[in-house]
């Protein structure tokens, strides 16, 4: 059976039975697939510091005549990403990374801007004074806009205005969208409140280029609004919680 190649990123690593590990990877040719590397556990030879979270691969795969996972044949490590394993707060956002692609994506389905997202957001954390929250917050923003959720944040979702001085705005993740005190003034006592601001600097996240990244300056209280609307969209529309986002601090 004639092996496949790809690059991929380890999303998770689970053992399996005595001596095999379940692997799944985020790929740029397949998406997310979940691979059964074979004698992992305990022989380390083979497999040896590849297999472990955040890393680029190439991998070569086949599928199994035996069961619906595949195997993994080989794997050539291309950036272990060291630096994200020594530091918790990097390591945190990393797994953050992972796990929100691991749980917003389907198997087999794949997506080459996604895939290059991911591994841009890596790169992003072992840069020399990183800002972790921003990389959070716009990868997050970046990872919606290719999935198809992007946030309507141009205005009250039904009055369509934004910015008039005493109207507040929450984000309502049921609408996607944001929805203001004139129009809905009973929903605002008990929601988290978005200002102005935060709004702004999150449409400017959805518009410019990752590399244009550090033009954006999320203040204390903006990168806590605007982690606590990303963390409940995800909860609202995965329908669990992304454990990740506890650990952030
Ligand atoms: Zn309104």
């Amino acid at each position: 059976m004639s092996l496949q190649k790809s690059l991929a990123i380890v999303l998770q690593v689970k053992d399996h039975g005595d001596s095999d590990k379940i692997v799944t990877l985020y790929t740029l040719e397949h998406g997310k697939i979940a691979l059964i590397a074979k004698g992992a556990k305990r022989s380390k030879k083979r497999f040896v510091n590849k297999l472990e979270l955040f890393s680029l691969l190439a991998i070569y795969f086949a599928p199994s005549r035996h069961s619906s996972l595949m195997r993994l044949d080989q794997a050539d490590l291309l950036n272990p990403f060291p630096r994200l394993r020594e530091n918790y707060e990097l390591y945190i956002a990393a797994s953050l990374f992972c796990e929100l692609v691991l749980h917003w994506t389907r198997e087999h389905d794949s997506d080459e801007e996604l895939f290059r997202l991911l591994v841009w957001a890596l790169e992003c954390l072992v840069m020399e004074g990183v800002v972790v929250k921003r990389a959070v917050i716009f990868f997050h923003i970046k990872m919606l806009d290719i999935l198809g959720y992007r946030p309507d944040l141009t205005g009250c979702l039904d009055c369509r205005i934004l910015g008039v001085s005493g109207f507040l705005y929450r984000f309502s993740p049921l609408r996607n969208g944001l929805v203001c005190s004139r129009c809905e003034p009973q929903a605002m006592a008990n929601s988290q409140l978005l200002s102005i601001q935060t709004i702004q600097l999150l449409r400017r996240a959805q518009d410019i280029e990752q590399g244009k990244l550090e033009r954006l300056h999320f203040s204390l209280a903006a990168t806590g609004e605007a982690i606590a609307l990303l963390k409940r969209y995800d909860n609202h529309l995965l329908q669990r919680e992304v454990q990740s986002w506890n650990f952030l601090g």
